[in-house]
């Protein structure tokens, strides 16, 4: 057997040892990955009082430093895309080219909160007293904890772990447990980019224990997480209830994309397809609503359906599969579980559905047609390679259908009606709204996040992110 890499955890820049515990790969669950060591409550103590300690030198550097510094984690990142595209695509499932892209928008997004830093910061204002100079300046939030779901194992922790540290925080990144390898190898890279001791550390372990020792250490001053709702819900609890912390919640979506009549139909085909089965559904971007104006509707069913059931679902680093596993049993179990919830509630399954326990985790894609938006089907986040037709009459109807939901993260529309894109711009209740595009396609300068059940807190991404990762503090200077 040839030795997998054993990532360690990342304490005050010493490496430290847990619990040994083998990761397993998505597309064979009898594969062992990497190793990792499962940490618990002790480390998290110890590299929260790592980064307190790190923190104050850390901010107090000239912007020029922690620039080079964030700069060279990006390019080595970069200089390594291929082999660390073969361990995600390994680890997490998803196709070696999502992996590749995945991978090169991580060592970006370090790149681009580097060159960040040379920005602006701050505002200058008039005063109304006499010989007084008012102004806004920024400091940072401090001891961040970053909490990190499995489907963006590279690309959620760099888009929070880079402007935590380009705006003068330390971090203290706490990844999902399905995918400790891609969090070990960032680590690795941070390290050997020079990073003082302690500004980055990992711990990595449940949710339960390491991540709740972040949400109740008075040593953390804010935490940034990604992942399901309902574990949001707790996460806000525990932030408020121990010294009203900070905390910005990226959470799940039921995302509709909205086709009507007047759409081109292979644009329409071309979007759902992508929206909804890429990435195996694992996107909270995913369009798991189809919502399809009575006129199209037949046309489009058959022909999503047909191009549904073409796409091959295969080994993540074959480069003719256009279709990974799902990342778990335990997703897949639950997809299926949705597929007998669709059927019993009386939707039509047109693609896929059917799943032979020889097929593993490979998961055929699932399109369901005559969903009525009331049914659990089309209110509750799958997470999965499942998606729902919706028939609506008109564009009202499929505003209102858009809008019916808990969630507002991504909302979609394909139309060749300029005011019917402007108007949906208008009405959709999302943080993200696409015209003849997929939902789930988004770029590293422009903020990213949702409304209602989707969100909590400032937006991230781009230079917004700096909303969070840093507090504004009026001054008033007499003269
Ligand atoms: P997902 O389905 O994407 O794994 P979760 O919300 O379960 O979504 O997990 C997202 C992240 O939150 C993971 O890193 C997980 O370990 C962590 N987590 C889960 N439960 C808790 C908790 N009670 N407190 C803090 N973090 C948690």
């Amino acid at each position: 057997m040839t030795a997998v890499p054993y990532h360690l955890n990342l304490v005050g820049g010493e490496w430290v040892d847990g619990e040994r515990r083998p990761n397993t790969g998505a597309a064979r669950p009898d594969e062992v990955v990497s190793e990792y060591a499962r940490a618990g409550r002790e480390t998290a103590r110890a590299a929260i009082e790592a980064a307190r300690g790190a923190q104050p030198d850390w901010a107090r550097q000239p912007v020029g430093y922690r620039m080079e510094l964030l700069d060279r984690v990006g390019s080595a990142i970069l200089d390594r895309v291929e082999e660390l595209a073969v361990l995600l695509a390994r680890e997490e499932g998803k196709l070696l080219g999502e992996a590749r892209g995945e991978v090169t928008r991580a060592g970006q997004t370090f790149r681009y909160y580097a060159h960040q830093l040379l920005q602006p910061s701050g505002e200058v204002y008039p005063s109304t007293r006499d010989r007084v100079h008012a102004e806004v300046r920024r400091r940072p939030l401090g001891v961040i904890g970053i909490i990190t779901p499995w489907n963006y194992p590279m690309a959620i922790p760099a888009w929070k772990v880079a402007p935590a540290l380009a705006y003068g925080n330390t971090v203290v990144l706490k990844p999902a447990e399905l995918v400790p390898a891609s969090a070990g190898e960032l680590a690795r890279i941070i390290t050997a980019a020079g990073l003082p001791p302690g500004v980055f550390n990992l711990v990595m372990g449940a949710g339960g224990e390491v991540g709740d020792e972040l949400l109740t250490s008075t040593g953390v001053d804010g935490i940034s997480f990604t992942g399901s709702t309902g574990t949001g819900a707790q996460v806000a609890h525990q932030c408020l209830t121990h010294g009203n912390k900070r905390f910005q919640l990226e959470m799940g979506g039921k995302n509709p994309l909205v086709v009507l009549d007047d759409a081109e139909l292979a644009v329409a085909v071309r979007c759902a397809l992508d929206g909804s089965f890429f990435s195996s559904g694992q996107r909270c971007t995913a369009s798991s609503r189809l919502i399809v104006q009575a006129g199209i509707h037949d046309r489009f069913v058959a022909a999503l359906a047909e191009a549904t059931d073409a796409l091959r679902v295969g080994d993540p680093l074959d480069p003719t599969s256009q279709l990974g596993p799902v990342v778990s049993p335990g997703q897949l179990a639950q997809n299926l579980d949705y597929v007998r919830v669709g059927l019993a509630e009386g939707a039509r399954v047109v693609a896929g559905g059917a799943h032979r326990p020889d097929e593993g985790q490979f998961m055929r894609p699932t399109l369901f047609a005559g969903a009525r938006n009331d049914m659990r089907l089309a209110r509750e986040e799958i997470f999965g390679p499942v998606a729902c037709v919706i028939r609506v009459d008109d564009l009202d109807e499929a505003i209102d259908v858009a809008n019916d939901t808990p969630y507002g993260l991504s909302a979609g529309i394909v139309t060749g009606s300029l005011s019917a894109a402007e108007r949906f711009k208008r009405d959709a209740r999302a943080g993200i709204v696409s015209v003849n595009l997929p939902t789930a396609g988004t770029e590293l300068h422009l903020p990213f996040g949702g409304t209602g059940a989707s969100n909590h807190g400032p937006r991230e991404q781009g230079g917004y992110a700096r909303d969070f990762y840093s507090v504004p503090v009026t001054c008033y200077t007499g003269w």
